[in-house]
C-alpha cells in the first residue's frame, strides 16, 4: 500500500511520515500541489491531505482529483485542517473527501481513520463485484437483479 502525504509544514510531513511507514506501506511525501501531482500514480491508495498550501488550495487539488478520470480516480483522499468551523468540514466532503482530521491530532486517530477509510474502500470493492457475474457473454447483476 503507498500513502501521499501533502503537507507543507515539514515537521509534521515527516512525523506522520514515520509513523505511518511499515512493511505493507510505502510512504510518498509532497509539500506542494506541484509535487503531489508529480507523485500521484496508480499505487496511491490514499492521500493525506492539507487544505492550506503555499500553491493553492488542497480542497481545489481534491476537486481536480475526482474530476479526473484516469489516474489516482479511485484513492481516498482524508484531509488534514486547522479549520474546523462546520463550513469548512462541509466544503471538505464536497469536494470529495473520505474523511476529515482536525488539527491538532493525534497520530492514534490519524492512523484509525486511515483504518476506517480503506476498509470502507474494500467493502465497497468487493460488493461493486460480488452482485455481478459473467456467463456467456452476458451480465448478470443481482443487486440489481437485471442482465
Ligand atoms: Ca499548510
Amino acid at each position: 500500500m503507498k500513502i501521499l502525504i501533502v503537507e507543507d509544514d515539514r515537521v509534521l510531513n515527516n512525523g506522520i511520515a514515520l509513523s505511518l511507514r511499515n512493511a505493507e506501506t510505502e510512504i510518498a511525501q509532497a509539500y506542494d500541489i506541484g509535487e503531489a501531482r508529480g507523485l500521484l500514480d496508480q499505487a496511491v491508495s490514499l492521500i493525506l491531505l492539507d487544505v492550506g498550501l503555499p500553491d493553492g488550495s488542497g480542497l481545489d487539488f481534491c476537486r481536480e482529483i475526482r474530476r479526473a478520470k484516469g489516474v489516482g480516480s479511485g484513492v481516498s483522499i482524508i484531509f488534514l485542517t486547522a479549520n474546523d468551523m462546520e463550513f469548512d468540514i462541509v466544503a471538505g466532503l464536497d469536494a470529495g473527501a473520505d474523511d476529515y482530521i482536525t488539527k491538532p491530532f493525534s497520530l492514534a486517530v490519524l492512523r484509525a481513520r486511515i483504518d476506517a477509510v480503506l476498509r470502507r474502500h474494500r467493502e465497497s470493492d468487493d460488493s461493486a463485484e460480488s452482485g455481478v457475474f459473467e456467463q456467456g457473454g452476458f451480465l448478470f447483476d443481482f443487486d440489481r437483479m437485471c442482465f
